[in-house]
């Protein structure tokens, strides 16, 4: 059966970075991916643009394409935004569909700080992507954990629903959040670096303008 990727941010706001490396992944794992913005993220400060900007630029950025999909689960719901309750909820919806959670190296090597981490390998197979930079060192513990379950062809992924680990060698682009962040705040005009129908209306990155 083919996998369905979930690929999580706070998306704020969303990056060619994020675009390049989710599709890329649908690609090599033959996969749709749902994009899903986070409501309120447990592990940092609260996003500067709402739930609904956030959303509003993911629909923007998605257009002209059906493989890559917005999904706004996580801002329906109030509190934290458990990465461990979407993957159950997406289970209970796509029965032993394989699910892939797509994750970029950094994020990967922060996963024991994550609510319930261990059962996310229940729940889902986990893609790491490949990110610019040094990699992070994984924690000892995650390292365990994984230790049985890597295997590098993404056919293995369509034979069981959850518990693998597969690297994703996706082409590295040195974008982010913070760094569009910091350019729009200086009142600097980012371009190429976000999807250009951000750039269309005056309102859609006015969050981050001074
Ligand atoms: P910020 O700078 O605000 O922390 P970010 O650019 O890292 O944001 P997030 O929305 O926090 O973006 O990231 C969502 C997911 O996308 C994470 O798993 C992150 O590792 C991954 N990601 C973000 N940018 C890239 C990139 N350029 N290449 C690969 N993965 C990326």
């Amino acid at each position: 059966m083919k996998p369905l990727a979930i690929f999580g941010g706070t998306f704020d706001p969303i990056h060619l970075g994020h675009l390049c490396v989710a599709w890329e992944a649908a690609e090599l794992l033959d996969a749709d991916v749902l994009m899903m913005p986070a409501g309120l993220p447990p592990h940092r400060p609260p996003p500067i643009a709402s739930a609904a900007q956030r959303l509003a630029m993911l629909r923007v950025a998605l257009r002209g394409q059906s493989r890559l999909i917005p999904d706004a689960r996580e801002l329906a719901r109030d509190g934290a935004s458990y990465t461990v309750d979407t993957l159950a909820g997406l289970r209970a919806e796509q029965g032993d569909r394989p699910l892939v959670l797509l994750l970029g190296a950094d994020a990967f090597a922060g996963l024991p700080d994550w609510h319930e981490w261990r059962r996310l390998f229940e729940l889902a197979h986990i893609g790491v992507l490949s990110r610019p930079g040094e990699p992070a060192p994984l924690p000892q513990a995650l390292e365990q954990e994984i230790a049985g379950r890597r295997v590098d062809d993404a056919a293995a992924l369509q034979l069981v629903p959850a518990g693998r680990v597969i690297e994703l060698a996706v082409t590295p682009l040195e974008i982010s959040s913070t760094r569009i962040r910091q350019l729009l705040g200086a009142g600097r005009e980012p371009r190429y670096l976000l999807p250009a129908g951000l750039f269309d209306s005056t309102e859609l990155l006015s969050p981050y303008r001074r």
